[in-house]
């Protein structure tokens, strides 16, 4: 328990995503939730890997010389044969800056893990039992998973005395009424396999939700929220009084919204039809579905700023990918006003929709009947800032609210080690 200790001085979080051949990570003060240092870690195991370590919030460290960096951070160019050798390299970049791991001041490991299944409703303090339970759940995850356990296995052979969280991508839905969790099929065969809908932005969809009862000045408790998380993979959720009760993802992130290179919602016997007709392999049509669909499948290109400026050039297929864009997001707006009933707030945040405001405006469109009306001078000012684009006095506000996976993942793990840490903002 001597780790619990110095429970007072110990106020920073270090938050790790860990991929296949990466290793994202941002250390946090929970004092007031700046980034001392932000970083990442790219094409570990390849011939040359890449480090790229910022200070963005070191302002106040300049005098000591730590941050020899400045702010455009530094660079290194190297080869990380595995997650341990870079999250070495990590631990030396951090210690140069006086901040490093063996600090006493470094309270936990925060974790982002993808799935959490049904078992992990609430972020986890890490132990041999959690981490079992997490490989058992490899399976609904086979790509991410096993790179999230790598990522802790690694940093709990650095520092095996510090609490480390798992922080679920999945958690936040797992209040989803068994009505919205369950697919129509038979029930045996969905149970043996583990097949339901699990949501999967969840801790983005937790935090965007939060910020926009704050925005409102209400407590989370009394406010429904549509949220629509438009990144390059996209999502929509239903929250109803901070409680999450539809989502767009289903038992992997491939259901739902149109996405920069997922198909979303689909009718089931396309697949069957690949199959049997186009005679393409499983593996084939997983890969059409996930990676050659969505904006890139349609037009060729999965950036919405792209696909922008061709349609300003009159290019009719990136129209026509932008419509399906919107006519999907504007499906699950109706549904999930439906499905919430009354609805106080639709809040936009992620690459797209914090940044396109074209995307907003057409997806508000036409939905005055839902109390939905857009502010065209307000949606169009760019600003870091969770802000209202809609109108005073709309009956449902239209907010743009810009996520922070890292800041959640961290207070969730700064609230789960120890209940009378000083809170932050
Ligand atoms: P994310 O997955 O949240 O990082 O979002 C990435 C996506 O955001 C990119 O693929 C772009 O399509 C989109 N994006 C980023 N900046 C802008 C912008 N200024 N205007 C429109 N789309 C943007």
């Amino acid at each position: 328990m001597s780790s619990y200790d110095a429970v007072d001085t110990a106020t920073r979080v270090l938050v790790l995503n860990s991929g296949s051949s990466s290793l994202k990570y941002q250390l946090l003060d929970m004092r007031d939730g700046s980034r001392l240092a932000v970083g990442m870690v790219e094409r570990i195991g390849e011939k040359t890997s890449r480090l790229v370590h910022t200070l963005p919030e070191s302002g106040g460290d300049s005098s000591d010389g730590g941050s020899s960096g400045g702010e455009g951070g530094r660079e290194r160019t190297g080869r990380f044969a595995d997650h341990a050798k870079a999250l070495e390299a990590v631990a030396d970049e951090l210690a140069h800056d006086g901040i490093g791991l063996d600090s006493p001041e470094l309270a936990a490991i925060g974790h982002r893990v993808v799935h959490g299944g049904l078992r992990f409703s609430v972020p986890a303090l890490i132990d041999n039992g959690v981490l079992a339970e997490i490989e058992r759940l490899v399976p609904l995850a086979p790509l991410h998973n096993p790179a999230n356990l790598l990522g802790i296995r690694t940093a709990r052979a650095l520092r095996p005395d510090l609490p480390q969280v798992a922080v679920f991508d999945t958690a936040f839905h797992t209040t989803m009424p068994e009505y919205a969790a369950r697919y129509a099929i038979d029930t045996a065969t969905a149970d043996a396999h583990r097949i339901r809908r699990y949501g999967f932005h969840g801790t983005s969809h937790a935090y965007v939700s939060r910020r926009t009862a704050e925005l409102l000045g209400k407590d989370p408790s009394e406010v429904n929220v549509i949220v629509l998380h438009l990144g390059n993979g996209a999502s929509a959720s239903a929250v109803a009084g901070g409680r999450c009760v539809d989502t767009s993802m289903g038992l992997t992130p491939l259901e739902g919204l149109v996405m920069g290179t997922r198909s979303g919602d689909i009718d089931p016997a396309v697949t069957f039809h690949l199959r049997r007709v186009a005679g393409m392999s499983v593996d084939e049509i997983d890969e059409l579905l996930n990676k050659k669909s969505g904006l890139v499948g349609l037009c060729g290109d999965n950036d919405m700023r792209e696909i922008r400026r061709r349609i300003d050039e009159g290019d009719e297929r990136a129209r026509l990918a932008f419509d399906i864009y919107i006519h999907r997001l504007k499906k699950y707006i109706g549904a999930y006003s439906a499905v919430l009933g009354r609805v106080d707030a639709v809040a936009f945040t992620a690459g797209v929709g914090e940044n396109a405001a074209e995307v907003r405006e057409a997806a508000v469109a036409g939905l005055e009947a839902l109390g939905l009306a857009m502010d065209a001078k307000r949606n169009t000012v760019r600003s870091g800032e969770p802000r209202i684009v809609s109108p005073d006095g709309a009956r449902t506000a239209v907010a743009v609210v810009p996520t922070d996976e890292e800041l959640e993942i961290a207070r969730q793990t700064f609230a789960l080690i120890g209940e009378d840490r000083p809170a932050i903002a």
